[in-house]
């Protein structure tokens, strides 16, 4: 199903109600044996319990349809500017007046408000650091983790959070040119009653609308598509 993620965010329990762009990576197994199930960059909202909005969404399918998985997602706060953010400290910190500028309102010139403090504290950082307090390999490193946060992943929303159920039927099961049953005959199937799943951005819609078009002119026997 595209539903919100649910996973260990009692580091993060700060950022609640935060909506902004981030990469997201999902992770099976550990060690030598982890391997990328899938990336995504675009809003997200933390929330109480986990991930929502739209990159969220998009790699839940791959964690509910992985029950009891070692699953972990990797989030990246600065997906689209993170060299431009360690140039622009990097510049703020060769000013003279660097020592009094506190590293949260720097880091705020780039992040929601809510971000800075939360980061310094798992940086191990007190909140009343100035960006002259820090050397420049301890700044890349900080930003280096801002891009790798990590979180264990226990799951997904249940059904009636979900945006799309991806539903019972498998698509093997009809013929894509009438969306004819290939196992009741005269039963034709659209939507989401297949078990098909897109990226949020209206491609479960438009499938709802072409699967439904050509389930319809099936049934009428007069299908659109040559076989
Ligand atoms: C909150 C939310 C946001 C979404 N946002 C997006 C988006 O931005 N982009 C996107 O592409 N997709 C989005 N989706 C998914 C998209 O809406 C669905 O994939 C799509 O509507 C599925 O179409 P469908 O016709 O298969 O099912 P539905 O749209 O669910 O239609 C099924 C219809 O059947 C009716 N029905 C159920 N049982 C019976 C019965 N026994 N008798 C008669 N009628 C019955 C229901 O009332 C309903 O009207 C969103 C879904 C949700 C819930």
């Amino acid at each position: 199903a595209l539903a919100p993620i649910v996973a260990d965010v009692r580091r993060l329990h700060k950022l609640q109600g935060v909506r902004m762009d981030l990469g997201l990576t999902l992770y099976e197994g550990k060690g030598d044996r982890e391997r990328v199930l899938g990336h995504t960059v675009g809003n997200a909202i933390f929330t109480q319990f986990g991930f929502s909005g739209p990159a969220a969404m998009d790699l839940s399918h791959l964690i509910s349809t992985r029950p009891g998985a070692d699953l972990t997602l990797e989030i990246d706060l600065l997906p689209h500017y993170r060299r431009e953010m360690q140039g622009l400290l990097e510049r703020m910190a060769g000013r003279r007046d660097a020592r009094r500028l506190p590293l949260r309102v720097a880091l705020g010139a780039a992040l929601p408000e809510k971000v800075p403090p939360v980061i310094m504290t798992l940086a191990g950082l007190s909140d009343d650091t100035s960006l002259a307090d820090l050397p420049r390999d301890e700044l890349s490193t900080m930003l280096e983790r801002l891009t790798r946060l990590r979180v264990a992943v226990k799951g997904t929303h249940g059904f009636e959070f979900a945006q799309v159920s991806t539903g019972g039927v498998p698509v093997g099961e009809v013929d894509p040119h009438t969306m004819a049953s290939r196992i009741v005959p005269g039963l034709y199937l659209a939507g989401e009653v297949l078990d098909v799943v897109g990226p949020c951005g209206g491609y479960n819609l438009q499938f709802a609308w072409t699967s439904g078009y050509l389930a319809g002119a099936g049934a009428a026997g007069t299908p659109p598509l040559k076989k």
